[in-house]
């Protein structure tokens, strides 16, 4: 079985995840690490691997197949670009780079050099994600007209160079890819506008807060916030179709459905009066014309090693790359708009 040795460019937090936490196959393995901190070089060498300060050593090295860049996020795509021409496959964690352009450069070189080039899109596998995904699958709500996706904290933004805009800190980068990501695989419609506010309330320099909306040519709206000043969070899920709601409170996976059963609706001669004051439109449905459902199990379980199992494959060419770089230009084509609609406080149309 031919074996594949991974050097790791930034052994942060994150690098140490995927060294120490994330399965592997037995023919992946994490043999170097490179990084401008002498501590975290000490903190790797105490993890058993061989440790460089130097960039251009530590890449010019014959027994390294691949790299992974686990840096802050505006050094992605240099590294990525350095590493593909020395031939090395490369892993890549999220975001990929800071906008589309960057993203086009490294998708080019990747090709030059015929080397792999994946993204870890992690959040693809999360359970909540995945059991949205099982309701949109098995049409459980009929025709969806709204999906709502959000992950609110209350700490604010982690006083690091995610704080810094020259890092490429902020919320939309740490976060909003992610989502992003989500929604644009569980949809095959183009998205034709992009609308979103910035907020900036813990600091001034990067995104603390933020709310895009998407609007899908088949009629979507979908909204991803990201709040990190929330002492009461909304529901990180909220999916609404012509035949029912599903909504994911949290992610301990409590939640619920409810499903029309009867869609006919007898409209009252006189206001009805009910908690909601005299109304005729939002007075509450007859209880016997919907069922609460259960949420139903994700409908991909992965094993533990899928990511690094994929990538081996995917160099030996037996299979697909699981994350596909094409797939995140769309993420990042949507980031960048995102930013020009926060900027100039307008609506973008687009066709992504
Ligand atoms: P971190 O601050 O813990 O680690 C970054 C590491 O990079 C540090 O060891 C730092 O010394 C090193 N570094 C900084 N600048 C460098 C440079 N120019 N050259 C070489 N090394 C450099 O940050 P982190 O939380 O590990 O995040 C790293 C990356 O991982 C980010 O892109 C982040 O978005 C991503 N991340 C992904 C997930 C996920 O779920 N996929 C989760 C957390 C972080």
């Amino acid at each position: 079985m031919r074996k594949f040795n991974i050097g790791i460019i930034g052994y942060g937090g994150m690098a140490s995840y995927h060294h120490k936490k994330i399965g592997k196959p037995e023919n992946v393995v994490f043999v170097s690490a490179f990084d401008i901190s002498k501590k975290r070089l000490e903190k790797a060498q105490s993890e058993g691997l061989f440790v460089y300060d130097s960039f251009d050593e530590f890449i010019k090295n014959d027994n390294l197949d691949a790299v992974l860049i686990a840096t802050p996020n505006n050094s992605h795509k240099d590294y990525a670009v350095r590493a593909m021409n020395e031939g090395k496959h490369v892993i890549c964690e999220k975001p990929v780079s800071l906008n589309s352009s960057e993203l086009e450069e490294m998708i080019a070189v990747s090709k030059a050099n015929g080397v792999i080039f994946t993204v870890h899109q992690n959040r693809r596998m999360d359970k909540d994600y995945r059991i949205i995904r099982k309701i949109l699958k098995d049409d459980t709500l009929g025709e969806i007209f709204r999906i709502e996706s959000r992950v609110q904290g209350s700490r604010g933004i982690a006083d690091t160079w995610r704080r810094k805009k020259e890092c490429g800190g902020g919320m939309m980068y740490d976060w909003g890819v992610h989502l992003i990501d989500q929604i644009l695989m569980a949809t095959e419609s183009k998205v034709t506008s992009v609308f979103a506010e910035f907020q900036y309330i813990s600091q001034s320099e990067v995104d603390d807060n933020f709310r895009l909306t998407m609007t899908f040519e088949n009629g979507l709206s979908a909204l991803v916030e990201i709040g990190t000043c929330n002492f009461i969070m909304h529901p990180i899920w909220y999916v609404a179709g012509k035949e029912g709601t599903a909504q994911i409170d949290y992610w301990n996976l409590e939640g619920r459905i409810f499903k029309l059963i009867n869609k006919d609706i007898k409209w009252e001669d006189e206001i009805p009066s009910s908690l909601v004051g005299p109304s005729i439109t939002l007075a509450p449905r007859a209880e016997d014309t919907m069922k609460c459902l259960p949420l139903p199990e994700p409908d991909i379980v992965p094993e533990d090693d899928y990511f690094y199992k994929n990538f081996a494959e995917a160099i030996l060419r037996k299979t697909e790359l699981l994350i596909k770089p094409e797939e995140t230009m769309r993420t990042m084509k949507i980031i960048d708009l995102a930013f020009e609609s926060g900027r100039e406080n307008k609506v973008i149309n687009c066709n992504i």
